[in-house]
């Protein structure tokens, strides 16, 4: 009998533990071929300038595709990397080495499912298969106690219902060994340049580096147990006067460490410390679950549901600028926005400011701040980055009040006691108040 190839298509699941498509292809055939392909679709530039991926975020790929070549690697496999549309690439790939399916995860928001799409077509027209897996959420698609389109709206309901009626799956081994195909052209991990970006300055202000990849996103999991190990963290972090956020967002939004290897480190480390139930990080998870399954329900409502068509003048537009790049006059929207355009990193109070902001003060489209978050934000993730804004400008489908339209009120009352302002506005240090940042 011949031998049986599966391609694995590596996206937004940039690692080898908990990654159930590299598992299930290397147990099922005899050769695997992972690929990652870099689709220019994503560093195109949009009419206005303004690329789709920013240079800290494009970096933070480049270094995760890095680690996950290394990794695979030291499996004793290889990463195949080519730049290109994936409907081209992978098709092409599959005939090169015989491939008999092709393996991915499945993504929810349209422009990735798109993508999909056109793959699978592509695929099709060899006869061969596109499988989808199921491997984004903390809890699994069919686990949940509702099918996809009876889930409840709101926000405080969901949560109730998945934590009573679900559970967290264990995470899943790791291959010991991968086998690919003999490979003549692996291909080179492409430059910043290439990509059509420049090499982004480091600021020095910034208080947490992130480096892509698995191997470091596991690195920021322990430390982050080993800064918090007496202390549950206080379970809402608005207005925390101590920050013991994560900052795990970057390596979830790329798939470098799972969601379901946080919860059970979270378990792993209340067990250990004798603590239960803190609500350690599992809260923060449930956001990310929730608005990925209200992607999966709603579809593309969430970008047609803006009832007030906003005004586009350039009165607007030269508002919207001042606002990118934190000239607004507003102290501590404006440090959030250099601190964003820095680092490409702000905390979720500082994001619910600067957009809540943006889109009840100067009344500027929700999709125009949206967009240009996707360019900035390290951590860019269309569900939570789409969901969040939809939600801030009261179009989400959660039906509570909203509160971000009054923490939005809460700026100026901030504006005079923060170290952050001084910090990223570069005032003198004479504050002692630390918000969460
Ligand atoms: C306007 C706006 C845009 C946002 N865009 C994104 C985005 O593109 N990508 C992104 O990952 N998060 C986004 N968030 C959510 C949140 O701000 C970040 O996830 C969080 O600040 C990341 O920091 P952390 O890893 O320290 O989070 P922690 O507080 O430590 O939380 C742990 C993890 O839970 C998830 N999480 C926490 N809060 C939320 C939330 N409200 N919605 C969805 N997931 C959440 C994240 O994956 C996060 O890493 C956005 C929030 C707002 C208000």
């Amino acid at each position: 009998m011949s031998e049986k190839t599966i391609l694995v298509w590596f996206r937004n699941d940039l690692r080898i533990h908990d990654n159930e498509i590299l598992l299930e292809a290397a147990r099922k055939a005899d050769k695997i071929l992972p690929v990652y392909c870099f689709d220019p679709y994503y560093f195109n530039i949009a009419a206005d300038g303004t690329p789709k991926t920013g240079a800290l975020r494009a970096r933070f790929l480049l270094e995760s595709v890095a680690d996950l070549r290394k990794n695979l690697q030291e499996l004793g496999g290889e990463l195949i990397i080519r730049i290109g549309d994936p409907a081209e690439i992978l098709p092409q790939l599959a005939e090169q080495y015989a491939v008999n399916e092709v393996y991915h995860h499945r993504e929810v928001a349209y422009e990735e499912t798109d993508i999909s799409e056109k793959v699978e077509t592509a695929l099709w027209n060899l006869k061969l298969n596109l499988k989808h897996f199921i491997g984004h959420t903390l809890y699994h698609k069919e686990d949940l106690p509702f099918p996809i389109k009876d889930i409840p709206d709101s926000f405080a309901i969901f949560k109730k219902k998945v934590e009573r009626d679900s559970n967290v799956r264990p995470c899943i081994g790791t291959p010991e060994k991968i086998i690919t195909p003999e490979i003549t052209d692996a291909g080179e991990l492409p430059t910043l340049q290439q990509l059509g970006l420049n090499e982004p300055v480091d600021d020095t202000r910034a208080r947490v580096k992130f480096k892509g990849g698995e191997t470091e996103g596991l690195k920021r999991l322990e430390e982050y147990f080993a800064n918090n190990s007496q202390i549950a963290p206080t379970k809402g972090r608005n207005g925390a006067t101590v920050d013991r956020s994560s900052k795990l967002a970057p390596w979830l939004a790329l798939g470098c460490i799972s969601m379901r290897q946080v919860y059970w480190a979270v378990v792993k480390h209340e067990q250990a410390n004798n603590v239960h139930n803190t609500g350690m990080l599992e809260l923060e998870l449930l956001w990310r679950d929730y608005f990925r399954f209200m992607f999966k329900k709603h579809g593309k409502q969430y970008f047609t549901t803006d009832e007030q068509a906003k005004n586009t003048s350039p009165e607007k537009q030269a508002i919207f600028e001042k606002w990118k790049t934190g000239n607004t006059g507003i102290p501590f929207i404006d440090a959030s926005m250099h601190k964003l355009n820095a680092t490409g990193y702000i905390s979720n109070f500082s994001r619910q400011m600067v957009a809540g902001y943006l889109v009840r003060d100067l009344e500027v489209d929700w999709k125009k701040g949206a967009a240009y978050f996707e360019e900035k934000l390290i951590d860019y993730s269309p569900a939570s980055n789409w969901g969040n804004w939809a939600f801030v400008a009261g179009l989400g489908h959660d039906p509570r009040d909203n509160k971000y339209f009054n923490i939005a009120k809460q700026a100026s009352e901030l504006d005079i006691n923060s170290e952050f302002i001084n910090i990223w506005l570069a005032e003198e240090a004479k504050f002692g108040q630390v918000v969460a940042v």
